[in-house]
């Protein structure tokens, strides 16, 4: 039936017979690269927009391949949340990222962004902290990252799962906001500390009226709502500029340089005195 089936999909074509070899290539390949130690953080500056000054880092996820370079984590995340991989491999980038930076200065924290499926896990915060208690790295320097799609699923054991992590000293964003299904009700469902807006409107901030809106009423909203707002896509100092001046806390982005391997945010850190 199948070769069947195959002769009458015309459509069938080589574009998505090599899409589908290279799906099954990754998810093959993802599977021996967590325990082979390719799945490794990457640290992207985060700044104190009214100081100026380096205040963190959002761990961002790599796949250093043998043989392909390095994969962006648009291709492998989603892999690695329909096959179940998604939660070994976060808590091995977190066990990555705390032991590098447990002894950088005590100013810098760790944003790290948790999938929707981790949070089907009653288990998670306890594995969370694990991590944190093993590689000796402060609950107080750690933000957790989830997004408004996060809530659908299973809101009581979010709750529970953020609440624990928030006695331990973490912080909670609220990552991406602006697209998907913003509702105002999601920013009530969870004890969110902050608010990140989504990089495609910061990304445009200065060239569409509509995005300008957009940034402006969510700035508002944090203000009204006592959360400080983080902006991700910074790509110029004429952005980040328009950000500062609007009152917004934190900034991310291009224009601070490219996501750092551990190396490299070592290198920067000691630039900067703060190792
Ligand atoms: P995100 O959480 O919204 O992360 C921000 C993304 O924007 C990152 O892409 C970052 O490199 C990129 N970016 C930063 N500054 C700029 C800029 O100025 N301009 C532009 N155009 N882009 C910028 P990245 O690293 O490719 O990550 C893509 C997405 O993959 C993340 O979006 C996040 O949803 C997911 N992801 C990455 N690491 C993890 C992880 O460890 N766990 C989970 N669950 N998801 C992850
Ligand atoms: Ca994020
Ligand atoms: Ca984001
Ligand atoms: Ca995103």
């Amino acid at each position: 039936a199948k070769k069947a089936g195959r002769n009458c999909y015309a459509w069938f074509d080589l574009s998505m017979e090599r899409e589908l070899q290279t799906r099954n290539e990754l998810e093959s390949g993802l599977r021996t690269a967590i325990p082979r130690g390719e799945i490794v953080p990457y640290f992207e500056q985060q700044i104190d927009l009214q100081t100026g000054r380096l205040i963190g880092f959002e761990v961002l996820a790599r796949w250093e391949h043998p043989t392909r370079g390095l994969i962006s984590p648009d291709l492998f995340i989603p892999i690695a949340e329909e096959t179940g991989m998604i939660a070994e491999m976060s808590l091995s980038l977190m066990q990555q990222a705390f032991t590098a930076a447990r002894d950088w200065d005590s100013a810098i924290t760790l944003s790290v962004n948790i999938s929707p499926f981790q949070l089907r896990d009653a288990w998670l915060a306890q594995k969370i902290i694990k991590v944190m208690t093993e590689t000796g790295f402060p609950a107080s320097r750690l933000e957790i990252e989830i997004t408004e799609s996060s809530l659908f699923d299973n809101l009581s054991l979010a709750q529970s799962i953020v609440g624990s992590l928030k006695n331990q000293g973490a912080r909670l964003a609220l990552d991406d906001f602006g697209t998907g299904y913003s509702s105002l009700a999601h920013l009530r469902a969870l004890p969110f500390d902050r608010i990140k807006i989504d990089k495609s409107f910061v990304i445009s901030l200065n060239e569409s009226a509509d995005s300008a809106a957009i940034v402006n009423a969510i700035v508002s909203l944090g203000e009204s709502l006592n959360l400080p707002i983080t902006a991700e896509g910074v790509e110029d100092a004429a952005i980040e500029a328009r950000l500062k001046a609007l009152g917004c806390s934190k900034a991310q982005g291009w224009h601070y340089g490219k996501p750092l391997s551990v190396a490299g945010a070592r290198r920067l850190l000691a630039e900067r005195r703060m190792l």
